[in-house]
């Protein structure tokens, strides 16, 4: 029995990174997973993957940042799997810049993707996990949701955003049995870290090095981040909601 057996998982951004481990971490625990990503090949093909491997998956291609793109990936969820046990919110992008740096289309886009797609899913989440007795929804926010950072003015918004909004849903629902939780992760070895680079301009190398600058003296791997998420997403976690758990090598500390 795994620590999912029986239940149905939807992770957003599943594509990529941290999104990706979780999704492939779901399955080995024995959720049947619906993958969700804004990219078509990358969500089918981690589809494909979990499939390859025995697990079930299905892959919906969808903008969560726009109330239609959650309509129909929250649909196909239902329509192929029955409901929605376990959330896990990992699509996300960053902008790197202070406020006179981003534009304010930047702005806009970055708290859409990172909390308007939090607010969306959970909205059309939350009741199936009444009518089914619970559930257990766990956001990616990030470090930069529980301190600032320099030239990161957006991103460290919208993961405070997502802080919080995890303590107030985890209040709201709670009694219905749903946890709500959240990861906090510090730098992690995924596409978007090496974006961020090229967008302050940086030599990779260096801006990776200067990232393991931490107490474990490492970034860490999507895995690790994944390893706490199924944590508080399965019964492991059963007494835990309202959390932002840092997963960043002591960063925080
Ligand atoms: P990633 O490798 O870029 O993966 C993010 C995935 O989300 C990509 O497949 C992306 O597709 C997809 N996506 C973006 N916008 C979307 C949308 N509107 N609807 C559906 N899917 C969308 O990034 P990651 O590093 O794994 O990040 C995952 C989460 O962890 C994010 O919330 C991020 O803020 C958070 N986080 C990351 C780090 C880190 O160091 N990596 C640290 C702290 C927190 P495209 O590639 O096509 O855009």
């Amino acid at each position: 029995m795994g620590a999912l057996s029986g239940k149905h998982a939807m992770v957003t951004g599943a594509g990529s990174g941290i999104g990706r481990a979780v999704a492939r971490t779901f399955a080995d625990a024995r959720a049947a997973v619906t993958v969700v990503d804004i990219d078509a090949g990358a969500a089918e093909q981690v589809c494909r993957r979990i499939v390859d491997a025995g697990g079930t998956a299905t892959a919906v291609v969808a903008d969560v940042s726009e109330p239609g793109g959650c309509d129909r990936a929250v649909a196909a969820a239902v329509e192929r799997h029955g409901g929605i046990d376990v959330l896990c919110n990992a699509a996300g992008i960053i902008r790197r810049g202070s406020v006179t740096e981003i534009s304010e289309d930047d702005w806009t886009r970055v708290m859409a993707v990172n909390v308007d797609s939090v607010f969306l899913l959970g909205r059309r989440v939350v009741p199936l996990m009444e009518a089914a007795g619970g559930g257990s929804i766990v956001s990616i926010a990030s470090g930069w949701g529980l301190k600032g950072g320099d030239r990161a003015a957006v991103y460290c918004a919208s993961k405070a955003a997502v802080v919080n909004l995890t303590r107030a849903m985890a209040i709201d629902h709670g009694p219905r049995g749903i946890r709500v939780n959240c990861v906090c992760p510090g730098d992690t070895d995924t596409p978007m870290l090496r974006q961020e680079a090229a967008q302050l301009g940086a030599e990779t190398t260096a801006f990776l090095a200067e990232a393991a600058e931490r107490p474990l003296a490492r970034i860490g791997r999507p895995e690790e981040i994944a390893a706490a998420v199924l944590f508080l997403a399965a019964d492991t976690g059963s007494f835990v909601t309202g959390v932002a758990l840092p997963v960043d090598g002591g960063g925080i500390a």
